[in-house]
This record gives structure tokens, C-alpha cells and sequence, in this order.
């Protein structure tokens, strides 16, 4: 799949569900609507429609959410995912938020699954129930030791926020290297009404940047991940720091995802409205045939870049859509 600016399409983010146990701040609102469970694709229409992309060229899947592990019976999805790696499938990994990883754990690794990224804000549990509205920092420290016992190798990923954790991202930092996992430092996004001011939630990440670099020697890498973030090497730590800073246009031009929500919705752009329903030709045949016409009309309208901008006076989100129906 190569879409009209040239960039071949080789990743695919999958959300199997908008549903979540947390409800941080800055995804969701406290009463957040849910969509009827009978919107949902199933498990075996998510294989189907993966199956499809990999057959067009997609190397790569990333299982997201809503929270992934929520899903009853994600784990047989993903094995099922888990046996196409090889030939035709080169990774499958997972983004959660680690609550009910420690459960998971084992399945995940046996289905083939190397990596995965763990959303974690503060190592502060009363911080993190302010930030999650009631989770619970134990279950996602179990969950991590969990994945690590069963091999799998973490990536944090942990949302920069104003006044909730940034005096706590050098210890982070730390703590993430001193296990051996990689960190990397998110901008809040315009997705989504979450009900919390996000113009007060807003922290740069050239702010961040500027208060490690008063405790930390950042050197600049050139370790790529074929994703959005950019990497520095932590002298202090030996570890890796990652910066992704969605309202730059720093990695559009090489943008090689798209991302398909529980419902069958194909975004083709994280910051566009723009969008393809898969759903129908999905479920119109057993034959893929109309299904793969409807990835090839879409891949051919992949807008350029995306239109984050804050809209600081009216303090409303710049899409409608949260992150959790595309999963980030
Ligand atoms: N529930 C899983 C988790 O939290 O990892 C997977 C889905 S979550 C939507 C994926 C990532 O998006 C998380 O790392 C989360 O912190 C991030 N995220 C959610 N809303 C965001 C926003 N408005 N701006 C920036 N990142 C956001
Ligand atoms: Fe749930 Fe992830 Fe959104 Fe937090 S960021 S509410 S864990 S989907």
C-alpha cells in the first residue's frame, strides 16, 4: 500500500475495544458513553480484517484500546495474530495501561509477542488515582513485573502534565532505566470532550526537555522506531528517553500507520476527521474482495499531516474523537 505523498503503508494500529477500567483525565470523562457491545466487531471479523492488511502489506500490529486487555478473550485474538508472525507478519505488540497485565502476562509471551508499551504517568499511587480517577499504581507495578518475569520487554510511555507529574519525571526516568526499559515523554492532545481543562494540562515538551537537561546529559540518537518519537541517550542512565511531540509536524512525512477502531473505522491520519468504514464491506461477503477495494480507496485519500492545533480560546479539543477509539 503506497498512499498519494509515497510513504508505503506497513502498520496497522488496532482498537479492540473503547472501553477502559481507568479513566485518565485527559482521555476520557469520568461518565464516559460506551458504544452497545453489538457495535463491536468480533474477535473473528478483527482477525479477518487484520488478515486483510497483512495480505496487502502491513509488517507490523499494535493492539490497542480503550484498554486491550479489557477484551474478554483478547488473549485468543492475539494468539491467533500470534501465528501469522514469520513469513507474512514481521511484529505484534500491545499498548495497555498495565492494570490487568499481570493475568495476561504469560499468554502474551507464548503468543509471540516481544515488546509491548505500558502507559504509566506517576509512580505516586494517591498521583496516580488523581490522574486515572481510581486506579490502582499496585496492580500496574504487578502487572510490569509480571511482563518482565514472562521476557517481554516494556517501553513506558507516560503523558507530560502540567501540574500532575512534571517534578516527578527525572525520578521516572530512573526507575523506567533502572529496569531496563525505555521511556517516552507524550504532549497531551486535543482528542475528545474529557470533561478536564486541557489548556491547564498542557506542558510542552521543550519545557520537560529543558528541566533534564538541569539533571540529566541528553545526547541526541539516531534510534528510530519507525514511529513518531525522536531519542535521547540519558548519560546518567545509560538509558533511552524518547519525546513525542504530536503538535510539531516532525514525523508526518514519514508516517507509515493507520489505524482501525472496534467498529471497523479506518483513520488514516491520528489528527484528521477523515475516515472509511470497513465494517460493511467486511461483513457484505466472506470474500475479501470488497473489503481490500475499500483499504485501497482509503489509503489513496492519506491526508499529508495532521491539524492538531489547541484551540486556546473557546479551551475546546481540535477533534471530537477521543484518543481511546483509535488507541493513540
Ligand atoms: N489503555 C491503553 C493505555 O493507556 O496504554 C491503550 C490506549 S491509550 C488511548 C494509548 C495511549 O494514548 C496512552 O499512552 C495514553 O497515555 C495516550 N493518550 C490518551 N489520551 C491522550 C491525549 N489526549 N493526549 C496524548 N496522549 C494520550
Ligand atoms: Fe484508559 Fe488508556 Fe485512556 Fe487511560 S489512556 S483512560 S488507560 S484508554
Amino acid at each position: 500500500m503506497i498512499d498519494p505523498f509515497g510513504r508505503h503503508i506497513t502498520y496497522l494500529r488496532v482498537s479492540v475495544t473503547d472501553r477502559c477500567d481507568l479513566r485518565c483525565v485527559y482521555c476520557m470523562a469520568e461518565h464516559q458513553t460506551f458504544l452497545p457491545k453489538k457495535e463491536l466487531l468480533t474477535l473473528e471479523e478483527l482477525e479477518r480484517l487484520c488478515g486483510a492488511f497483512i495480505e496487502k502489506g502491513v509488517r507490523r500490529l499494535r493492539i490497542t484500546g480503550g484498554e486491550p486487555l479489557v477484551r474478554k478473550d483478547v488473549t485468543r485474538l492475539i494468539g491467533r495474530l500470534g501465528a501469522r508472525l514469520g513469513d507474512s507478519l514481521d511484529e505484534l505488540t500491545l499498548t495497555t495501561n498495565g492494570s490487568q497485565l499481570a493475568r495476561h502476562a504469560h499468554a502474551l509471551a507464548e503468543a509471540g509477542v516481544k515488546r509491548i508499551n505500558v502507559s504509566l504517568d506517576t509512580l505516586d499511587a494517591a498521583r496516580f488515582r488523581a490522574i486515572t480517577r481510581w486506579g490502582e499504581l499496585g496492580q500496574v507495578l504487578a502487572g510490569i513485573d509480571a511482563a518482565q518475569a514472562a521476557g517481554l520487554k516494556i517501553k513506558i510511555n507516560t503523558v507530560a502534565l502540567r501540574d500532575l507529574n512534571r517534578g516527578e519525571i527525572p525520578q521516572m526516568i530512573e526507575w523506567a532505566h533502572g529496569r531496563g526499559m525505555d521511556l517516552t515523554l507524550i504532549e497531551t492532545m486535543p482528542l475528545g470532550e474529557t470533561g478536564a481543562d486541557r489548556v491547564e494540562q498542557y506542558l510542552p515538551l521543550s519545557l520537560v526537555r529543558a528541566d533534564l537537561a538541569r539533571c540529566f546529559t541528553l545526547d541526541d540518537i539516531d534510534y528510530r522506531t519507525g514511529g513518531p518519537a525522536r531519542y535521547v541517550r540519558v548519560a546518567e542512565t545509560g538509558g533511552r528517553l524518547g519525546f513525542i511531540t504530536p503538535l510539531t509536524h516532525n514525523f508526518c512525512e514519514s508516517c507509515n500507520r493507520v489505524r482501525v477502531t472496534c467498529t471497523g473505522t479506518l483513520f488514516m491520519c491520528l489528527g484528521q476527521e477523515d475516515a472509511a468504514d470497513l465494517r460493511a464491506p467486511l461483513r457484505a461477503s466472506q470474500d475479501d474482495a470488497l473489503l481490500s477495494a475499500a483499504i485501497d480507496a482509503a489509503i489513496a485519500r492519506k491526508p499529508k499531516g495532521h491539524d492538531f492545533i489547541i484551540d486556546r480560546r473557546h479551551k475546546a479539543p481540535a477533534l471530537a474523537r477521543p484518543m481511546s477509539m483509535t488507541g493513540g
